[in-house]
């Protein structure tokens, strides 16, 4: 009997599931994956059916009438069973509400054509095959009417593909093709039919004048002063998306975020408030691809033993982990793309994620070029594609056409079957932690996904993360090693530069010291590449008074503003919000007010200025704002068309640039003094992957590192790039304060815009955790949040420990349930299990 009653999640906070009657219609097409559309409160939401019921619920009170649902929205269920265990997974952890884990998982909801398919299967086959034997028995075997093994028939001489539609028209019903489904005879899919255009028009805003002394003069500011109140309110809300919370945008997409219509953007457009170009929908790959021929080595000895380790292992065909460390360029990347070549060989698919989308650029196009031809199908997933390109990479994966994938964080949930192995590149990245909910760790979903897949994951890095080689160390994964960089390269070298010594010689403190002057000078003369890195973007931190010694803060974070020169004005990282620059102090009106410490854009105009003939070139998030602005800019690099890139963390990860003889780092003190028992972590992470980036080809390579405390033990073992001395002496300092690896830990926060109730709040949360502190956990807080405010929000903070993760985690669901009985609203509290950063 078909069930009558499906469970579904709902991407909403709560965690519960709720349970819809299936219409007598529908009972073939619902199944556990499939997406539904559901009436839910007065509007329709997609949902995901976790499971098939025959009874309502106990919950269910009788006599409260259950609302069917809609319609169901596959015909295939989208997410494998595999998916949804790992959903589960994921809300149990984390605790995660599952409709929030879910929407995670499922291709983009778009208006994208979609065309409906009906393939013929093996067993499909096999079956007429067999009828073709014997004309009576068989039939009945399979219990197939005559109608269906004649349009079986049919389907296998239209080359086994026919369109739903035209599947229809030969005379069976859709009821019949989702039985012939369910007994595996053909398959149901859904591909994202190509659309026709291959460039759209791109949004962005028109950057304010050079000016910075008459700051509305620009465009903005005189549409601002013409219009009336809902029209500035359209203005910033178009000019806060385009600049700072998502840069350019797509049309559509603009006119849908912002809400407002074609014709406004149009005539924004005509006043120079914004402008516009075409770009191709997906920064064509072919394009990218063209004359790119893939490094073809042979494996040195180092490489063929790791591999050779590999493959035995993944043989076995059961769940395992690798954590292959490799110092910076000793030849990872090859050996990942022998692995998955394996993995194909052995009839298997294979998820490759890396930490950035710049890094799909290049692991994709050399995926395409090793398997493309000869196993067809590669698809790259990661959040910058526009929908429907993510909607037709996600259902070629879904189908089965590519069977590799490449991706950021999310392609974790990549709708593969059959799986075969699993590899995180630099897998102590911060990148792979989703920072909302849910929040996970896409290296530890890797882990629990290949546990599921029965299959190998592989975790690489030149600086594992400390969980990970705490994992190896203690038997949890197998340690594969590559010590030496390829062709003999040598490893550079880093020196300090002292700049408590550069102050007193100087009495000055300039972020480029005589030393890294000096450096890139020769680096100029010799014809080679410098790359400086900066932690921080815009021109200055903060604006300070000299008077009261007051910084200008957000409105609606404890955090100062930045200094953005070009747009000439102050920004808040954190939540985007702008404001002009004052000319006097906000708090006591004096107007000395100065701007302090130098970010990203400040530095380049400094090393201009410095080196004049120089061909210099910045890359953050300012100047690469799409994926294409920071390709062209890489590939300038690349090509030897710029002689020094500065720029943020982002230069430090992956990149693999011959040329580039010396790596300066303006300050490695910023994340050092960071109040986070990671930051020493964080600053040996960082130089190492730094210092990697020179002396990749033939030239020898240098690193000049800037710092106040040149005796810290994280710069001391990153100059002699000494992990394992480093990882001894971190590791015995989380033992001793009891953090993790040694201890789950997890942040929880209250929040809200009025301060009364979030302190009302956190109080009768510390109610609940007292009783339980000491047994087996520790409950700190409340306390005021590192940062107490931010996006208007007031913030307190629990931390919560355990050496048992179980206590952990059934402490954490009861305070869930406890703050739904005492109406704190779910959105007020905020878990984050694992949490990488405390603020
Ligand atoms: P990693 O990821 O370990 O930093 P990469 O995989 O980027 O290192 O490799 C560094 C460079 O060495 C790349 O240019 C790559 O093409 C090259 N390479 C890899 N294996 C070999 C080899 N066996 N012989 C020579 N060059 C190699
Ligand atoms: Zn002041
Ligand atoms: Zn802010």
């Amino acid at each position: 009997m078909n069930s009558r009653y499906c469970n579904v999640a709902l991407a909403v906070p709560l965690r519960t599931l709720f349970t819809y009657a299936i219409p007598e219609i529908a009972t073939d097409a619902a199944r556990p994956g499939s997406r539904v559309l559901v009436p839910f409160r007065n509007k329709s939401m997609v949902g995901v059916v976790v499971e098939l019921l025959d009874e309502p619920p106990a919950s269910v009170q009788p006599g409260v009438k259950i609302r069917a649902l809609t319609k169901v929205l596959d015909e295939t269920p989208a997410l494998t069973p595999k998916l949804l265990e790992l959903a589960q997974w994921i809300a149990s952890y984390y605790l995660a509400p599952i409709g929030e884990v879910l929407r995670g998982m499922l291709p983009p909801v778009t208006d994208v054509k979609m065309l409906r398919e009906v393939l013929l299967t093996p067993a499909g086959r096999d079956a007429i095959a067999q009828w073709k034997l014997d004309e009576n028995a068989p039939q009945n075997l399979s219990e197939c009417t005559a109608e269906e093994t004649t349009f079986l028939s049919r389907l296998a001489e239209k080359k086994g593909l026919l369109a739903f539609a035209a599947a229809l028209k030969t005379g069976i019903s859709a009821a019949q093709l989702q039985k012939l489904q369910r007994r595996g005879f053909v398959e149901i899919r859904e591909r994202v039919t190509g659309s026709a255009r291959r460039t759209q028009r791109v949004i962005a805003w028109k950057g304010s004048s050079e000016d910075t002394k008459t700051p509305k003069t620009d465009g903005a500011a005189m549409a601002e002063a013409a219009s009336g109140d809902a029209a500035t309110e359209r203005l910033r809300r178009i000019r806060n998306l385009l600049e700072t919370e998502r840069g350019p945008l797509p049309l559509a997409q603009l006119v849908k975020l912002a809400g407002v219509s074609r014709g406004v953007i149009e005539r924004m457009l005509r006043d120079g408030v914004l402008e516009s170009w075409e770009e191709p929908i997906d920064p064509a790959e072919d394009e990218f691809d063209a004359g790119y021929t893939p490094p073809a080595h042979e494996l040195n000895a180092h490489q063929e033993s790791v591999l050779r380790a590999i493959r035995e292992r993944a043989l076995l065909g059961e769940f395992g982990v690798q954590l292959l460390f490799g110092v910076t360029g000793s030849g990872k990347t090859e050996v990942y793309l022998r692995a998955v070549q394996d993995a194909l060989a052995r009839g298997k698919t294979a998820i490759i994620l890396v930490p950035e989308i710049a890094l799909t650029l290049w692991i994709g196009r050399q995926c395409r070029a090793w398997f493309g031809a000869r196993f067809e199908g590669v698809a790259v997933l990661h959040s910058a594609l526009s929908d429907v390109a993510r909607a037709r990479e996600w259902w070629r994966v879904r189908n089965g056409e590519a069977r590799v994938v490449v991706g950021t964080r999310s392609a974790i949930f990549a709708p593969l079957s059959n799986v075969g192995l699993i590899i995180v590149d630099e897998e102590q990245e911060n990148s792979y932690k989703q920072e909302e909910t849910p929040r996970y760790h896409a290296r530890d979903v890797a882990t629990v996904r290949a546990k599921m897949e029965n299959c190998l994951a592989l975790l690489g890095s030149a600086t594992p993360s400390l969980e990970s080689f705490h994992n190896a160390e203690n038997g949890k994964y197998e340690l594969l090693m590559l010590a030496s960089r390829v062709a003999d390269r040598a490893m550079a070298s880093v020196e300090i530069i002292d700049l408590r010594e550069e102050f007193q010689r100087t009495a000055q403190t300039s972020p480029i010291s005589a030393a890294l002057h000096v450096g890139i000078q020769e680096c100029l003369e010799a014809r080679t590449q410098a790359m400086i890195l900066i932690n921080r973007r815009g021109y200055s931190w903060s604006l300070l008074c000299r008077s009261c010694g007051a910084a200008v803060q957000c409105e609606n974070c404890s955090i100062s503003m930045t200094y953005h020169k070009a747009r000439n004005r102050l920004e808040c990282h954190y939540c985007g919000s702008m404001q002009s620059v004052p000319l006097t102090c906000p708090k006591c009106q004096s107007k000395y007010v100065y701007f302090f410490g130098e970010g990203s854009e400040h530095l380049e105009e400094r090393l201009r200025k410095e080196f004049p003939g120089a061909r210099i070139a910045r890359l953050d998030r300012d100047t690469a704002r799409t994926k294409r602005q920071f390709q062209e800019t890489l590939g300038a690099f690349a090509s030897g068309a710029l002689d020094i890139l500065v720029g943020t963390q982002m230069l430090a990860k992956g990149h693999d640039f011959h040329r580039v003889t010396l790596v300066g780092v303006v300050s490695a003190d910023s994340s050092l003094t960071m109040p986070d028992f990671r930051a020493a972590e964080r600053t040996f992470q960082l130089l190492t992957q730094v210092a990697g980036r020179a002396g990749r080809g033939d030239l020898r390579g240098r690193v000049l590192i800037q710092t106040f405390y040149p005796e810290h033990y994280a710069i001391q073992d990153a100059v002699r790039q000494d992990y394992r001395g480093f990882f001894d002496r971190e590791i015995q300092f989380r033992k001793m304060m009891a953090y993790p690896p040694f201890l789950a830990l997890a942040n929880v926060i209250v929040r809200d815009s009025i301060l009364e109730r979030a302190i009302q709040w956190s109080r009768q949360l510390s109610e609940y955790f007292i009783p339980h502190d000491g047994k087996g956990l520790r409950v700190l807080g409340p306390a005021a949040a590192p940062l107490a405010r931010l996006k208007k929000e007031h913030r307190f903070q629990f931390l919560v420990k355990s050496p048992k993760r179980s206590l952990m985690t059934k402490l954490l669901s009861g305070a869930i349930a406890y703050c739904e009985e005492k109406k704190i609203p779910a959105t007020a509290v905020l878990v984050d299990v694992d949490p990488l950063s405390l603020m």
